[in-house]
């Protein structure tokens, strides 16, 4: 497993590879790796014949109040994992190769970047898009995948690539869960035991919409009331958001007609999750 940490080297790399006609298959990730980044990997192993993960923590996307330090890393363990996956190759960006002195060029994907989890991170979605769009041009990939678990996030990316005619295919993954249904996230890591007993509840809210659904509740006002109640019947949660929206565009449903993807995110502690759920 070739390990590349000058963005130079990796773009050589990567031109090689395409020369020799390879397909390239992209999974970028923060570290601290676990079942869901491997899922991503498995997915790109399928379609491509070299996959190339980065790990790199984007201070771009952290608010100064947020966890950009505290952000649990642990390289040692992640190529462990990469090379027994079959990685072909490792980016591991150096900071100040990433951001030199006097940078001031970023991607902003204007409207679906404010609402949701832009509301509370306004600047999130930009660090996230300037990151990605330097990341593609790093490693050149043919297709990208990217975890349905940061649902928004995916949906940036693949108008950011439409609207910027990138020829990389952006290809959405499940989201992998614990056996009690909490969604898996380096972010746990932050919950105390007794959080974590109670951190399945977004599931377990969303889980009950589908199954109130299912029975004919089309109205999503109640279908809303029924999760906040049963979220805040628990001790720890306090609700950021839960939005109901259109799984292409995001724009809020107000019925269930079609295709419709609920949106969350929840306080548990010090730590904020995420999830989502097709209904
Ligand atoms: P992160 O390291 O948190 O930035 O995540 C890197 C990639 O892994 C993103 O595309 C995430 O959506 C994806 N990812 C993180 N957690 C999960 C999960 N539980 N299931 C599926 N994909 C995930």
């Amino acid at each position: 497993m070739k390990i590349f940490r000058s963005i130079k080297k990796q773009q050589q790399y990567s031109f090689k590879e395409k020369c020799k006609g390879r397909v390239i298959g992209f999974v970028p990730t923060m570290g601290f790796l676990h079942k869901g980044h491997l899922s991503l990997i498995d997915k790109a192993k399928e379609l491509s014949n070299r996959v190339i993960v980065s790990i790199f923590v984007n201070p771009l996307q952290f608010a100064p109040n947020e966890d950009y330090r505290e952000y649990p890393r642990d390289e040692k363990r992640d190529l462990k994992l990469l090379e027994e996956k079959g990685v072909d190759t490792v980016l591991i960006p150096e900071l100040n190769e990433m951001y030199p002195n006097g940078f001031e060029t970023y991607v902003e994907v204007s409207k679906l970047s404010k609402d949701y989890c832009g509301r509370s991170r306004p600047l999130f979605f930009r660090g996230v898009a300037t990151i990605v769009l330097k990341l593609f041009n790093t490693v050149q990939p043919d297709l990208a995948v990217f975890g349905e678990k940061d649902y928004q996030q995916y949906i940036i990316i693949k108008r950011m690539s439409r609207d910027l005619n990138l020829p990389i295919f952006v290809i959405p993954s499940p989201i992998v869960r614990e056996e009690d249904g909490l969604a898996m996230s380096s972010r746990n890591l932050y919950l105390t035991p007794s959080e974590r007993k109670e951190a399945p509840v977004l599931y377990e809210s969303m889980r009950r919409v589908k199954e109130l659904a299912s029975k004919g509740e089309r109205n999503v006002k109640n279908l809303k009331k029924e999760m906040v109640k049963f979220i805040e019947s628990k001790k720890y949660p306090r609700i950021d958001y839960i939005e109901f929206v259109d799984p292409e565009n995001l724009k809020r449903a107000k019925i269930l007609q079609g295709p419709t993807r609920i949106l969350l995110a929840v306080w548990i502690g010090k730590a904020r999750l995420i999830d989502n759920m097709e209904v």
